[in-house]
Formats: C-alpha cells, sequence, structure tokens
C-alpha cells in the first residue's frame, strides 16, 4: 500500500492516481495525513477490504510530506562506512549520532528551496521510516512490526553553522525551511522484495553524486528502532530519518555544495523520487 499527502488530505496511492480517504471511507478516517497514524492498524484493515473509486490523476508538485507533524522526527549520522569515513569519523561501534530535524524543516518532495545566506548547503539523502503502532522496548525481531512505512529523505545540511561553535550543532544547521523532504509517499514494508536492501540514489543537476544501498546501513532500520525504543517511546507518525550513504558535497575534494538554480534528485528504489530546486 501507498499512502500520500494531496494537497493537505490523506490519499490511497492506486495505479498512480490517489483516492481520498475521507471521502472513501464516508469519514471514518480524518483527511489529517498525519492523523491516520494513532489508527494505522485499523486503516490498514479498512483499506485492504474496502471498495474503492478510480483513483484520479496528480501531479507530484500537489503532493505534500506523508508524515507532515511527527511528534518527533530522530536523524541518524554516520551511519554507513564510507560516509563516516569521508566524514573524518571512525564508524560508531555504540549507539550513533542521534540529533533532530525540527518539524517546520519537513516539506513534500517537489519543493524550492532557499540556501541561507554565507552558508555551505550539502546534500544527504536518506531512507525514511515512519512509525505505525507505538514502540517501546522493543526487540529487532518485532520492530518492523512498528513501521508504518518508508519514504525518501533528504537531510540536507547547512554544514557552517552545522559543525560551528564548541559542540556541533547538528540540530540547527539542518533544520533550515525545507531542508527535510519526505516523500513523495509512503510506502508500507510489505511492497519491497527486501526492506532492509533498497538502493537510494541522489544527482547534481544530472550528474550521479551518492549511490548505496541500505543493507550497508551500520544500525538497520530495526535496529535503530530497537536502540531507540529502549531509550524512549517512538510514538506514531513518528519519522526517522536513518543516515546517508558516501558522496556528500563536504566529502569531496574538492568540496563542493549547492548554489542557486542548482536541481537535486534523490531517488530510493521501489518508492519514488524527490526532486528540489535551490534559489538564493
Ligand atoms: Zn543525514
Amino acid at each position: 500500500m501507498r499512502i500520500a499527502n494531496l494537497s493537505g488530505r490523506l490519499a490511497l496511492v492506486v495505479k498512480g492516481g490517489a483516492i481520498d480517504v475521507a471521502q472513501a471511507s464516508a469519514d471514518r478516517f480524518s483527511a489529517d495525513p498525519q492523523a491516520v497514524f494513532d489508527r494505522w492498524e485499523e486503516f490498514c484493515d479498512w483499506a485492504s477490504k474496502a471498495e474503492l473509486p478510480e483513483p484520479v490523476a496528480f501531479a507530484p508538485d500537489e503532493l505534500g510530506p506523508p508524515a507532515p507533524a511527527p511528534r518527533q522526527t530522530f536523524a541518524i549520522g554516520l551511519n554507513y562506512r564510507d560516509h563516516a569515513s569521508e566524514s573524518g569519523f571512525k564508524a560508531p561501534d555504540g549507539l550513533p549520532p542521534v540529533f533532530t530535524k525540527f518539524v517546520t524543516s519537513i516539506s513534500g518532495p517537489v519543493t524550492r528551496v532557499q540556501l541561507p545566506e554565507g552558508g555551505n548547503t550539502d546534500w544527504e539523502i536518506e531512507l525514511v521510516a515512519v512509525i505505525g503502532g507505538r514502540a517501546q522496548g522493543v526487540s529487532q525481531a518485532e520492530a518492523w512490526g512498528h513501521v508504518a512505512g518508508l519514504a525518501v529523505g533528504q537531510d540536507i545540511s547547512e554544514r557552517v553553522s552545522q559543525l560551528a561553535g564548541p559542540a556541533p550543532q547538528f540540530s540547527l544547521g539542518k533544520s533550515h525551511p525545507g531542508f527535510a523532504p519526505i516523500g513523495p509517499w509512503l510506502v508500507t514494508p510489505d511492497e519491497f522484495e527486501d526492506p532492509d536492501d533498497i538502493e537510494l540514489r541522489c544527482s547534481v543537476n544530472g550528474e550521479e553524486v551518492q549511490k548505496g544501498r541500505t543493507r550497508d546501513l551500520i544500525f538497520s532500520v530495526t535496529a535503530l528502532i530497537s536502540r531507540l525504543s529502549a531509550v524512549l517511546p517512538l510514538l506514531p507518525g513518528d519519522v526517522i530519518f536513518t543516515g546517508t550513504p558516501a558522496g556528500v558535497g563536504m566529502g569531496r575534494d574538492p568540496r563542493r555544495f549547492l548554489a542557486p538554480g542548482d536541481e537535486l534528485i534523490s531517488t530510493a528504489e521501489g518508492i519514488g523520487e524527490l526532486r528540489q530546486t535551490f534559489i538564493a
């Protein structure tokens, strides 16, 4: 199953078109895309049995983020060995760095993003997992059962502020408006041949800059849910940015950052793509 946020309303994506959930369910389920995660099991049950109307065509720029207002967003640093190495860090052996992307940075899949003045703005394609049922003290074996779905994410990062000061400012430097696009929709884990092995690619102006596979995550989606939920509860609709593979601008020689007019396309196998254009 695929669900989307179409012009602010929860939709099922079927055969490339959209079905409005509030209308199709006679208002049993709210149009609010974030509200569905609180009733995730009930919603999946309804969606699997409902007699649905014909889907309606839509354009990608009508989509918003499939989880627009999570109560908690977790982002994971240094979760691929090749990216830890290009960043000049040792790969973590305990829990990797965990930070947040503040909720106002979350956007839909097709956007224009303003570059912060005086900054070095960089790309990080990531697999994003959205929590379905509340997870607390969950074992790794149980963890996929707490995932509503997967989406493509971009952990856009302003490196000057991220790395300034006596301690790094990961959360602020990665939370400018539009710095957390998610989409284009949410795909349930059962749709993947192997949800632990998804190819991620990212290109700038048509030139491929990142290519990796989630099987190379140091902490897999299920390991992250288990480790995080041992510390605090993960709530329905929470978002996890799982980390980026190698190929970010800061790790290149020479270093390269986003400039006005650049187009960033981020793709995950079996999910779809994000498209960001940068402006001064
Ligand atoms: Zn990241």
